[in-house]
């Protein structure tokens, strides 16, 4: 099967530095994972783009951009919005082929990305600060400013929500932006940069660098014009993101997956978990921060949980993203064997069911594996697969069960399934997570929600208002008038 772009309205190889799309020395390949083949070439930015990003940054915020009012950031924002709603149709076919991920999920994420600007929108003229009550003859109050310059390190599972959420909000706060794409999904980062550009952004207030993350990315984590850095991906890469950005004081957010569990007790509506128990798996291939790869269940009913998921399971359609399956391909080769590496030390543990993908297909596909009982201490029971693997685990009581949903380095996300309302409120509190989900699982994704991790799962918070706090700094004037 072939498969090509559709018709852009830039040259995917430039990045964007200052309001000029420029070339650079060298470029890299862009492959579709669901066949394999080459579909592009974008840009290979490295120390020197960025440095010359961070200046052009600098400048915005100097300039136009940093003397623009609050209202019209907002209003900026909110039609760069409605720009992203208007080309839907082509980040989502841009997005299947550069990510492999299937139609309605890349769908999904082009309306995120439209959600966050105009959630931060219409937010951005509604952060204030306070006023504080202070010894006889002061005033005193707080201003939220921008941090400068802020550097975004943005992975390749959900580029267009993460660029929502973290250039979204910083962009309302007046921050200029230096986006650093994922060197496999550069290209609706790209388009949204030309949509920026188009609904009036002044030039340098978003700049793009393309390239690998050992270059360009380590780049920007070092850079001393940085003045804030968000970035989303792993544990490892997070840790000398942060490293690197201690060195010049530079405050970091780190988001960085997780291994969240869902709890299901005997009284529990299995008709209503079901679906969330397996797709919160399932997602985007399980390439999802806040997967749900632990399916905690009270043991008497585990086996019938195991049996319903197993059924789910088989139902499962794997292929190309283009024929919009259930489960398209994972990203790339290298995340592959690392998945089927999982898979191989696997092989000692029960497999409840799986799904596999056809034969035939050229791209990156694993199958789609539940596995259970799993002991806690297995690998699979505690590290970050990043695939489409599940594990079930059964407990006794209460007390078992958040033993074993606290039980890993990780703290992203948790969900509760029972009718007993004192449960609900006494594990909301004793959960180790950023997020708890009370009989559900994810809320749907809102944009309003602020998400960030605990433990191995990172610091700080995106999305809602949160977001806006984190991407400012605030300042405390006291006057002494008499
Ligand atoms: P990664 O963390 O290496 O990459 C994420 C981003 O960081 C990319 O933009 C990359 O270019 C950049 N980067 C890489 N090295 C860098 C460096 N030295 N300095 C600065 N930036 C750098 O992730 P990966 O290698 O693409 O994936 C490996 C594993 O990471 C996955 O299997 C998964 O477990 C995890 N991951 C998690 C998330 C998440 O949303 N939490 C997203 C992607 C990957």
């Amino acid at each position: 099967m072939t498969t090509s772009l559709p018709d852009l309205p830039l040259d995917p190889s430039r990045i964007l530095i200052g309001g000029d799309w420029l070339p650079t020395a060298d470029t890299l390949p862009v492959t579709d994972p669901s066949t394999g083949q080459e579909i592009a070439r974008i840009a290979r930015g490295g120390a020197e783009e960025v440095d010359r990003a961070v200046t052009a940054a600098q400048a915005a915020r100097d300039g136009t951009w940093g003397r623009m009012t609050a209202q019209e950031r907002g209003r900026l924002l909110t039609r760069l919005g409605q720009l992203v709603l208007a080309h839907v149709d082509l980040l989502t076919q841009v997005e299947a082929l550069d990510v492999g991920k299937p139609l309605k999920q890349a769908r999904a994420d082009a309306l995120a990305l439209a959600r966050y600007c105009e959630f931060y929108g219409g937010a951005a003229d509604k952060i204030t600060g306070e006023t504080i009550p202070y010894l006889d003859g002061y005033t005193v109050y707080t201003l939220r400013e921008p941090h400068g310059v802020t550097g975004h390190i943005v992975p390749w599972n959900y580029p267009m929500q993460i660029i929502g959420r973290s250039v979204g909000a910083a962009l309302a706060m007046g921050n200029a932006c230096v986006l650093k794409p994922a060197e496999d999904a550069c290209l609706t980062a790209l388009l949204f940069a030309h949509l920026a550009q188009e609904a009036g952004l002044p030039p340098g207030a978003l700049n793009v660098v393309p390239g690998l993350g050992a270059e360009a990315g380590a780049a920007l984590s070092a850079h001393p014009g940085v003045q804030h850095l968000s970035f989303t991906g792993s544990v490892a890469t997070g840790a000398a993101v942060q490293i690197a950005a201690g060195a010049n004081v530079v405050p970091v957010t780190l988001e960085l997956g997780g291994k969240s569990p869902q709890l299901v007790f005997a009284d529990a509506d299995l008709d209503a978990a079901l679906p969330f128990l397996v797709n919160a798996g399932l997602q985007n291939a399980g390439q999802t921060c806040s997967a749900s790869s632990r399916i905690l269940v009270q043991r008497s009913v585990f086996d019938e949980v195991a049996g319903r998921m197993a059924d789910a399971y088989r139902a499962k359609v794997i292929g190309p993203a283009s024929e919009d399956p259930d489960i398209g391909p994972l990203i790339n080769a290298t995340q592959k064997t690392r998945v089927e590496r999982f898979l191989n030390a696997a092989a000692d543990l029960p497999l409840i069911a799986e799904a596999t993908p056809p034969a035939g297909l050229t791209g990156h596909f694993v199958p789609a594996r539940l596995y259970g009982p799993v002991p806690t201490r297995h690998a699979l029971a505690q590290d970050e697969v990043f695939g489409p693997v599940q594990v079930m685990i059964p407990f006794e009581d209460e007390a078992e069960a958040l033993r074993i949903a606290n039980g890993t380095a990780y703290g992203l996300v948790a969900s509760i399934w029972t009718r007993d309302g004192a449960r609900q409120m006494r594990l909301a509190k004793a959960l180790r997570s950023g997020q708890v989900f009370v009989n559900n699982y994810g809320a749907g994704g809102g944009v309003e929600l602020p998400f960030g991790g605990v433990g191995k799962s990172g610091h700080g918070r995106e999305k809602g208002f949160e977001a806006l706090y984190g991407f400012s700094t605030l300042k405390t004037v006291a006057a002494h008038h008499g």
